[in-house]
């Protein structure tokens, strides 16, 4: 029995810890060579040649990407094209087409949709993807990961790398591993074996100075860099020290913020059999507007105007929104909302109703919702039994919440406890 708002919060906590452990599953998808890939693949001559995408030689431009012969030479991309002679005269080099390269790597992320909603590209030719609970649909990460390299060379003739692991840092040294044509999954239990070999510029942020700074206290390794602590490395990295700590552990808990932000979401139901009572229709209305608000937050996006749909059993159908002061993703607050809606619309004996519908537009992302003081506690507390609800929910799936089917029932069973339903 929780007895008080700190025992309950503490509950949330205990619990969201204990499903924090179902696994999160992070793919870095990273095309190899792409540019010059892509000219490759459009002009068959140029295949196994040293192709150079990128400004003149005579110029002052620089190397956007080279294929993999030219990278034979020590030709690498960001490198002065002018130097590139230098080093394979051969070279072939081919002026940028960035417009045809945008279009092919819509085609690459419509690949990638197919398996998740979660994705968030880096560039034209890498992205992250959330594939956390895709398994029972696709398999396993790794199976996934191998499917869409599948698609991409079978469909777009093009060859990618990907790195499969429970965060983004970790998929995307592990992208790099095994190129070109790769594929590297780390398991949780594994990450600190995977890293303690690595070198030190593996570590995100660790370029050329810092590596230095490394190596001039004989740190060469990730693993190296494990005997230090946070207040060891403070003095010499500053800000970074924590940063650089945590990933020596494998540790990053970035989320993949996914970049396809619709423009509304809704979810409408037709019952088997209209329906005329207003509280069985909030109780669907509580069932629907909480998948919406589940699919907010899972894009990590809010929303300010809430719609319903009502379809009349002679199919008339209306339309009715309400916009609330600010965005919100907090089921309780859309529900209220919806629910406000439907007690506005229905006037007493109204007539029967077939198809409910829910949904929100307005949608702003979360980066650029701005949160008002009113009411912040209130919405931390909604926000804290959300975010408990759709952990349980990924888990154990829609059985783990009471539907409004059942509750359905438990009204008619209130208004009439001679009903026996079959159901
Ligand atoms: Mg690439």
């Amino acid at each position: 029995m929780v007895k008080s708002i700190r025992q309950y919060y503490g509950r949330l906590h205990e619990l969201l810890h204990l499903l924090d452990a179902c696994d999160p599953l992070i793919i870095h998808v990273d095309m190899d060579a792409f540019y010059a890939s892509v000219e490759i693949r459009d002009n068959p001559d140029l295949a196994g040649k040293p192709v150079v995408v990128g400004g003149s030689p005579n110029g002052r431009g620089v190397v956007a990407a080279a294929s993999y012969e030219a990278r034979r030479f020590g030709v690498h991309s960001a490198m002065p094209a002018s130097q590139v002679l230098r080093r394979c005269r051969q070279a072939i080099f081919i002026k940028p087409r960035m417009e045809h390269y945008a279009s092919v790597s819509k085609k690459i992320r419509e690949i990638f949709y197919r398996y998740t909603s979660l994705v968030e590209p880096l560039s034209l030719d890498e992205a992250f993807l959330d594939v956390s609970g895709c398994e029972k649909l696709f398999g396993s990460a790794k199976n996934i990961a191998n499917k869409i390299r599948h698609d991409i060379r079978s469909e777009l003739d093009l060859v990618a790398s990907a790195g499969v692991a429970p965060n983004k840092y970790l998929a995307k040294v592990a992208s790099d591993l095994d190129k070109p044509n790769g594929c590297v999954a780390i398991d949780e239990a594994d990450v600190l074996d995977f890293l303690q070999p690595l070198s030190i510029k593996r570590i995100w942020g660790v370029g050329q100075k810092c590596a230095a700074k490394f190596e001039s206290i004989g740190v060469r390794t990730i693993g190296d860099l494990r005997k230090f602590s946070v207040d060891q490395l403070r003095p010499m990295f500053g800000a970074n020290a924590q940063h650089f700590w945590n990933l020596a552990r494998g540790i990053d808990d970035r989320l993949v913020i996914s970049d396809r932000v619709a423009k509304s979401i809704s979810h409408e139901t037709t019952f088997s059999h209209d329906i005329t009572n207003r509280e069985v229709l909030e109780a669907w209305s509580i069932e629907l507007m909480g998948q919406v608000a589940r699919r907010l937050r899972r894009h990590e996006i809010k929303g300010r105007t809430v719609q319903i749909k009502l379809r009349y059993s002679d199919f008339q159908t209306l339309t009715r929104a309400i916009t609330l002061p600010e965005p919100t993703n907090i089921s309780k607050s859309l529900i209220n909302a919806a629910n406000e809606l439907i007690v506005r619309e229905l006037q007493p004996n109204h007539s029967p109703i077939r198809l409910l519908g829910t949904g929100i537009t307005n949608l702003t992302g979360r980066r650029m919702t701005q949160q008002t003081l009113f009411d912040q506690n209130e919405n931390k507390k909604h926000s804290e039994i959300d975010k408990v609800t759709d952990k349980i929910l990924s888990k154990f799936g829609n059985a783990a919440v009471r539907s409004a089917k059942t509750i359905e029932q438990k009204i008619r069973h209130q208004r009439d406890p001679n009903i026996h339903d079959g159901n």
